[in-house]
């Protein structure tokens, strides 16, 4: 029997994401990494290699599919209760001891992480989140920055048939990727998880890659929203909050900041639990440094109104949910505050079409590879 790395190394194709260094070994792009490769070696995700002088990419296969409300992503100011069709591949290019997607993104490199592909194509993909009624097709729960090809053969597939497309990453890209991914691309979800170098050192990245990225997308004109999953003790002091916030908000103060409750997963078992005084600290203090519309996640009914899209101009409530439950909405047909008339930042349908799904469910029709 085969084992996941040998099956996995057969369902790839040549990347798009690469050059070739003068001295022959191979740079690739796909994400902030930039892993210069010679002949045979394994890029740090594991899932990028240099096979003859090309570099062989993961294709045709997903390690889970799942439908979530859009609101899980989380995006919140973007088609409110759509459902979004969600599908990843397998490896990352960092190991977050909490990752709350082990068994998809440390598949290759924790042997407990084991999960069998399923093999695909984009218009199955396409096809079954059609039938399914979803508005968004997601690619996540791996990185998806690491298997952008294969995104974008899906994406080009979903734009044909009218739907729109996101990334949910932890936002360690580079120029090229990005550039690579504008066409195709249309909400972008950026896992900001500290803003702290060494920390990020810890979880097997760098600080800057990601910052880089944020300014990019909001730059190309990606819908962009960011979450920090709050970890006691390791990113919630009221300093490095401080500057993770000035500098969202620096970028645009429009961008929507999700803080979210940590709770205990995977390898990271020894903080506590988030509690709501925490998120509400935290958001206090987004508030005063900038930002605009802060939400606060993973505590659904005990974080006040942080649950709740509010007018930035006169308060007015816009969409009251409650976790991923859309209970009201009243964005205008242009997108706009009805009281006051400011625009909201987002995507917006002309209307409320209701929500499809307000709890995720698994799809199963997908065939297995053997
Ligand atoms: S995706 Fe990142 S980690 Fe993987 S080979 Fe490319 S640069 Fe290296």
């Amino acid at each position: 029997m085969s084992t996941l790395a040998e099956v996995l190394a057969t369902n790839t194709r040549e990347g798009d994401l690469y050059t070739t260094l003068p001295d022959g070994r191979l740079r690739c792009h796909a994400c902030g990494h930039c892993c210069p490769l010679p002949e045979g070696a394994v890029g740090v995700c594991q899932v990028r290699f240099n096979r003859g002088g090309r570099l062989l990419v993961p294709w045709g296969y997903v390690g889970g599919v799942q439908c979530d409300p859009i609101e899980k992503k989380p995006f919140f100011h973007a088609y409110p209760g759509a459902l979004a069709f969600s599908f990843g591949m397998l490896g990352c290019d960092l190991h977050c001891g909490y990752c709350q997607n082990w068994v998809t993104s440390q598949a290759i490199r924790d042997p407990a992480a084991v999960v069998p592909p399923t093999g695909t194509s984009p218009a199955d993909l396409v096809r079954e989140a059609v039938r399914l009624r979803a508005r968004v097709l997601v690619s996540t729960y791996n990185e998806p920055l690491i298997t952008s090809e294969w995104a974008v053969a899906v994406f080009k597939e979903a734009k044909a048939a009218g739907l729109v497309t996101a990334y949910v990453s932890n936002g360690n890209g580079t120029p090229e990727v990005l550039e690579y991914l504008r066409p195709w691309v249309d909400l972008y979800k950026v896992d900001l998880k500290s803003f702290d170098d060494r920390h990020y050192r810890q979880l097997g990245g760098r600080l800057n890659p990601i910052l880089d990225t944020i300014r990019r997308l909001e730059a190309l004109d990606f819908w962009v929203e960011i979450v920090t999953l709050l970890i006691p003790g390791f990113n919630d002091s009221a300093d490095e909050l401080a500057r993770l916030t000035s500098f969202i908000a620096g970028v645009s103060p429009d961008i929507p900041w999700h803080v979210t409750a940590f709770h205990r997963d995977y390898k990271m078992t020894a903080p506590a639990d988030t509690t709501s005084d925490m998120l509400l600290a935290a958001a206090e203090i987004g508030r005063a440094n900038g930002l605009r519309h802060i939400y606060a996640g993973n505590r659904p009914g005990q974080v006040e109104d942080l649950e709740d899209t509010r007018c930035a101009s006169c308060q007015t409530t816009l969409i009251s949910r409650v976790g991923y439950r859309v209970l009201d909405y009243r964005i205008s047909s242009d997108g706009r505050c009805p009281t006051c008339g400011t625009f909201v930042p987002g995507r917006w349908s002309d209307r409320f079409e209701g929500q499809v799904a307000s709890r995720p469910f698994v799809v199963s029709r997908l065939q297995v590879v053997h």
